[in-house]
């Protein structure tokens, strides 16, 4: 079984099936790219395994052997799991610094010393140090989107969840945060990414999930899923 285990994954909105029995694993340090049609659950999918989303009972999540279910072990799957969605949910009253700050001094416990020279570290490695002073709002929607991976990374996540991350950006915005996510990927970092980014997928992906009305449809390397029309 996979770092991140999915079995029999299934998920209603009242009577509509989102997810009809998902089985995935992922394994530490894979990048898995999750296409398909708009409405197929791949959001719903990605939204599962922090448990954004209830799921159906006889379904199974695991996150590191952990069980995604609730409270304690629930706490212990989100500490690992880093997520970064299409907007990009800054705090707007804090600061580029204080936004990446707030979760090691929130949940960990960092002292401010520490959690202020890690945020200027992980700015720094998305590109964007000399911003850390700034307000989200007076940001790019490039650079307010590095920022959420770099509060992410900010509580040393085992596994980063990307959900559609540059589709909300002006097109000249995509590049400077796929570039990010390469090399988050090239330094091993395991990935879930729902994406669009075709180009991204094929470059960066050590498999992709091609997913349709609820279902996995087709997976497997780049070459093979992304090669027919
Ligand atoms: P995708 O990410 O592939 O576009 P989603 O996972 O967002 O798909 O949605 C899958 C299906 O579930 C869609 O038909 C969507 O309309 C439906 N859906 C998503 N969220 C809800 C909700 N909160 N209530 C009802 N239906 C929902
Ligand atoms: P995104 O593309 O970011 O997933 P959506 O428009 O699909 O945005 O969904 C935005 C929100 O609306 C999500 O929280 C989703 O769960 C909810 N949602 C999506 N489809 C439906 C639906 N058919 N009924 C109710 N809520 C929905």
């Amino acid at each position: 079984t996979g770092f991140v285990s999915i079995r029999n994954l299934r998920k209603s909105y009242g009577s509509f099936e989102a997810l009809k029995g998902i089985d995935l694993d992922v394994a530490k340090g894979e990048v898995v790219c999750i296409i398909g049609p708009s409405g197929s659950g791949k959001s719903t999918l990605i939204r599962c395994i922090n448990r954004l989303e209830a799921f159906s009972e006889g379904s199974e999540i695991r996150v590191d052997g952990i069980p995604v279910t609730s409270g304690r072990a629930l706490a212990k799957v989100r500490a690992e799991v880093g997520m970064v969605f299409q907007s990009f949910n800054l705090f707007p009253h804090l600061t580029v610094r204080q936004n990446v700050m707030l979760a090691p001094r929130r949940v960990r416990g960092t002292t401010r010393a520490e959690a202020s020279a890690q945020a200027d570290r992980l700015l720094d490695r998305v590109g964007i140090g000399n911003q850390a002073d700034k307000y989200p709002e007076h940001l790019s929607g490039g650079q307010q989107q590095r920022v959420a991976i770099a509060r992410a990374l900010a509580m040393e996540p085992q596994v980063m969840l990307f959900d559609e991350p540059t589709s909300s950006l002006d097109p000249e915005m995509v590049g400077e945060v796929l570039d990010v996510m390469r090399d988050l990927a090239r330094t091993g970092v395991t990935m879930i990414v729902v994406t669009h980014e075709m180009g991204f997928a094929s470059q960066v992906a050590d498999r992709v999930i091609f997913m349709d009305a609820g279902q996995i449809v087709e997976e497997g390397p780049p070459a093979q899923v992304l090669s027919h029309p």
